[in-house]
């Protein structure tokens, strides 16, 4: 494993990217504009990312030639999604630098392992308990109350993986229906807004963290973001603090994505983490067309060895949206509104629920 700190790409070196998706295109060219190549691993052969690259791999994680082969042709390694195989990641930190460390995947892949992680720190969370069985699921919902909600340790997103647990409800059924031995079950938080910090961190422990950004779900996918997230100023420093604390505690190196509740109790408003995305971050697209540096522009940065932007709004209010299955079809009305910024990630069929593209809208106040 190579220390981060001796890792300083200069113009015109390669990046490896782990993933194909969106996420590693916007990356690409991101590096692009800083004079970075990229090459791109990923098993799909109509992944987005392999438009903008001119050297790509396609090959399956568990391909070991192919990885090494990949990991001789790039100076640095890093990925776009969190569920790397961890054989993988041994592979090529074997033979290039792996930025963010492989280990931080250990903590981020596990539900259990990651609310462990974050109260050790002295973050607040939903409660939670570890569930291996219907009798401990009992013992839990016993321990915490309900409503609750249940969720696979591993490989959720996007709300797969997750079932509510109401009053009432047949709980043999419900544990039967999420398929997996390995479960934690959460507080149901009743939250009054859900926010997320974007986050990045430099192999010399510099932090910027870009302000707070507000979440708007539907069908358990974003929907649209703004920021800043309305919400007090306290409560904003607060919430870039915990990302701030997370991201050294883990000594990051890249961007990440802390994802937060914000309560409204009878003490005054606080923040609980739900999740941290090893990664950029859906709900940070924003900060492409809204801020001086993008987030994707601040993690080509930090695995490069560069020091960081101090990222500067744009505009009082920035919106991102979502176009999300056939939403994409309405491109072309998207095109003709005043202030509005397009981004199509060239993917194939729009089926539901998959994200194609989103538009970005600055504007001077909140009001649409
Ligand atoms: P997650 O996969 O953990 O990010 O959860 C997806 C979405 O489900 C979140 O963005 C929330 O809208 C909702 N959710 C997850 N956990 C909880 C919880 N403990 N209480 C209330 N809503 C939740």
């Amino acid at each position: 494993m190579t220390d981060a700190k001796q890792v300083k790409l200069k113009p015109g070196d390669t990046i490896g990217i782990l993933g194909g998706g969106q996420l590693g295109r916007m990356l690409a060219m991101a590096a692009a504009r800083l004079g970075l190549r990229c090459q791109v691993f990923s098993p799909d052969p109509d992944s987005p990312a392999f438009d903008v690259v001119l050297n790509a791999t396609c090959a399956e994680y568990a391909d070991v030639e192919a990885l090494e082969l990949f990991a001789n042709d790039v100076d640095v390694i890093t990925y776009e999604f969190e569920n790397v195989p961890s054989a993988a990641a041994m592979v090529l930190d074997a033979r290039r630098p792996v930025l963010p460390n492989r280990k931080i995947l250990e903590t981020t892949q596990d539900r259990l392992a990651e609310k462990d992680f974050v109260t050790r720190l002295g973050i607040g969370t939903a409660a939670y308990a570890d569930v291996t069985s219907v009798p401990s699921l009992r013992e839990a919902i016993a321990r915490i109350g309900l409503p609750a909600v249940l969720k696979t340790r591993r490989f959720g997103y996007d709300g797969k993986g997750q079932a509510i647990i109401r009053e009432g409800d047949d709980i043999a059924k419900v544990w039967t229906s999420l398929a997996t031995k390995s479960a934690i079950l959460e507080a149901f938080v009743p939250y009054e807004r859900e926010i997320s910090v974007i986050a990045a961190r430099s192999a010399t422990g510099q932090v910027e963290c870009f302000d707070v950004t507000e979440n708007e779900h539907r069908d358990h996918i974003l929907k649209i973001s703004r920021a800043p997230a309305r919400i007090p100023d306290v409560l904003a420093e607060e919430a870039r603090s915990i990302a701030g604390k997370i991201a050294g505690a883990l000594d990051y190196v890249g961007v990440l994505a802390v994802e937060m509740f914000v309560l409204a109790n009878g003490t005054g408003p606080k923040v609980l983490v739900n999740e941290i995305a090893p990664r950029v971050h859906n709900s940070g697209h924003w900060t492409l067309d809204g801020a001086s540096v993008s987030q994707f522009e601040q993690h080509i940065r930090a695995i490069a060895g560069w020091p960081l932007g101090k990222p500067v709004r744009h505009g009082e209010v920035v919106t991102m949206t979502n176009l999300i299955g056939d939403e994409i079809n309405e491109y072309d009305k998207w095109l003709s509104v005043p202030g509005a910024t397009v981004h199509i990630y060239g993917k194939g069929a729009p089926r539901p629920g998959r994200k194609m593209g989103h538009v970005t809208e600055v504007r001077p106040t909140t009001g649409k």
